[in-house]
Parts: C-alpha cells; sequence; structure tokens
C-alpha cells in the first residue's frame, strides 16, 4: 500500500520542477494525479513520464491557467467523476527576469507575479474547498508552495516575487484556521532555490552567481525537486493528520545558518 492509495491529487505547476517530481512520486505511492500546467507541450512530456515511473497508476493531464479561476474550476471540476477531490498541491508560480527592487519594478510584473502566485493559489484553494465539500469529505489536504523568501529577506531584488510568496504564507494559515473544523488541512511547502528550470532561467550561466548563492547553504549545495516532494507527500498523507496551518521549510538548514561575507559559519564541504 502506497501512502496516498487512492486519493484524488490534482498538482499544478506539474510540467517541470517540483511540481512533475511530486507528481511521479505521487503516483507511486499511489494517488490518483491531474496534472496541470499552462505549458501544453511540457505537460504532455510530464504526464508521459509520470506513466512511464508509475506504469499502473491513473494519471491524467489538464491544461490550465491558475490566475483564471474558470479553468481553476472546470481543473478541480474534472476529479468529481473520480469520485471528488481529496489533495491539491498549488505550486504552479512565476519568478519574473524584470522583478526588482522598490523603484524599479514594473507595475505590469507586479501585477503578473501576484496574479499567477497569489490569486491563483486562492482560486485553487476555493473550488478545492468547494470540491471538499460537494463531496462530504471528512478529510483532505491543501498544500501551497511558498518560499524561503517569504521567511528570511533576500539580497536579491524580487520585490514582486517575495511579497507574494509572504502573501501565499498568510493566506494558507488563515485558511487552515478557518476550515479546520471541517477536517481540511492547509500547510506551506518553503523550499530554498533547488535546482530546477525556474532557478536555471534565472542564474542562467553564470557560476560566479550559483556559487555565490550555494555558499549560503550549510550543506554547500541547492536542493533537489525530488526533496520538496517527499515533504509533499507526508502533507498529502494522513500520517500528518494534526499538522495544519504551518510552514514546511525543506532549505538545507540555510534559514538558519549564519553567513559572514567569507562564507558560511559552518565549515561545509564545498
Ligand atoms: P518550474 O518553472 O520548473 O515550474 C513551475 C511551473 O509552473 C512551470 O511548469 C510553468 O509552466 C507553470 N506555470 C507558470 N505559470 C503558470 C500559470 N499561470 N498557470 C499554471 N501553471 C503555470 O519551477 P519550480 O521551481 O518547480 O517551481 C514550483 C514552485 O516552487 C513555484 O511556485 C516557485 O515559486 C516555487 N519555488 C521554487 C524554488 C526554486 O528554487 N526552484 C524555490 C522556492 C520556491
Amino acid at each position: 500500500m502506497g501512502r496516498l492509495e487512492g486519493k484524488n491529487s490534482i498538482i499544478t505547476g506539474a510540467a517541470g520542477g517540483i511540481g512533475l517530481e511530486t507528481s511521479i512520486l505521487f503516483a507511486q505511492n499511489g494517488a490518483n494525479v491531474l496534472m496541470s500546467d499552462i505549458n501544453a507541450v511540457q505537460l504532455d512530456k510530464a504526464v508521459a513520464k509520470v506513466k512511464q515511473f508509475a506504469p499502473n497508476s491513473k494519471v491524467e493531464g489538464f491544461v490550465c491557467d491558475v490566475s483564471k479561476e474558470d479553468q481553476v474550476e472546470e481543473m478541480v471540476k474534472k476529479t468529481d467523476a473520480w469520485g471528488g477531490l481529496d489533495v491539491i498541491f498549488n505550486n504552479a508560480g512565476i519568478m519574473h527576469a524584470k522583478d526588482d527592487d522598490a523603484v524599479n519594478t514594473p507595475e505590469a510584473i507586479w501585477d503578473l507575479t501576484q496574479n499567477i502566485n497569489v490569486k491563483g493559489v486562492w482560486f485553487g484553494c476555493k473550488h478545492a474547498v468547494l470540491a471538499f465539500r460537494r463531496h462530504n469529505k471528512k478529510k483532505a489536504s491543501v498544500i501551497n508552495t511558498a518560499s524561503v523568501v517569504a521567511l528570511v529577506g533576500s539580497a536579491t531584488p524580487q520585490l514582486a516575487y517575495t511579497a507574494s510568496k509572504g502573501a501565499v504564507l498568510a493566506l494558507t494559515r488563515e485558511l487552515a484556521i478557518v476550515h479546520a473544523r471541517e477536517g481540511f488541512r492547509f500547510n506551506n511547502l518553503c523550499p530554498a532555490p533547488l535546482n530546477t528550470p525556474l532557478l536555471q532561467d534565472w542564474l542562467g550561466d553564470d557560476k560566479a552567481k550559483r556559487h555565490r548563492r550555494e555558499v549560503h547553504f550549510p550543506t554547500g549545495r541547492f536542493g533537489e525537486a525530488i526533496e520538496q516532494a517527499h515533504m509533499v507527500v507526508f502533507l498529502a498523507s494522513d500520517d500528518a493528520s494534526f499538522v495544519t496551518g504551518q510552514e514546511m521549510i525543506v532549505d538545507g538548514g540555510m534559514t538558519k545558518a549564519y553567513v559572514t561575507p567569507e562564507g558560511p559559519a559552518i565549515a561545509a564541504p564545498l
């Protein structure tokens, strides 16, 4: 028996990175997975990959822009035919290259980032709660992807992104409290920078920039998406039945480390 046996699940931003690795692990743990993403081409490839890793699982793709409520509603309703939603992982998000400081962040980038990273998460939560109620679920789990930048300041100017992830943290905490008596759990996943296309796009080929970031990790390396996925499986599972309203920080100790200008205070094998 897998830890998520028979749980009807939706994962957004599932075409790559954390979403794809989590989809594989969900399917391998017995969940039925509706993988969703705005990128139809990558999503098709990702669905095929999950089926390869978990051949006996029920896995489907659904193209959806999480910032459009009608599309999110349709996505969630797709699981009605499966017996109703049990788990949603609101993971889709963007970090825009033009995101900057107080003065230089373009308003359009601010709006775009909040629309996808915050409003998209709210829409996912809203239609999940409606589905849980529609199917009379007495226990259900929502996991929202925030970031460590919601907890500690980042020297990289990315105002819109940081503000959006702070909002995800507060939104999730609030929903955990209001819906707790219904048996619906809400938790945040707070990853530190990891090896995904999102980070790669941002770092480009700048090796020095990569090294300057890696030095902040006591572990001396970025995390891998699969290391986030394991936490999401736990939060989705009944093993986490008393865990709600929490920020689950999966960061290789980054937010706990004091870093001097010369490098980490803790001797790490860099
Ligand atoms: P990724 O770019 O590989 O995945 C993000 C996915 O979201 C992509 O497949 C993209 O097509 C999809 N997406 C973008 N806009 C969308 C929209 N409007 N509707 C639906 N899907 C959309 O990156 P990732 O690192 O796997 O990111 C997943 C989440 O983790 C994001 O919320 C990101 O902010 C967060 N995060 C990432 C890191 C990191 O270092 N990679 C660190 C902390 C938090």
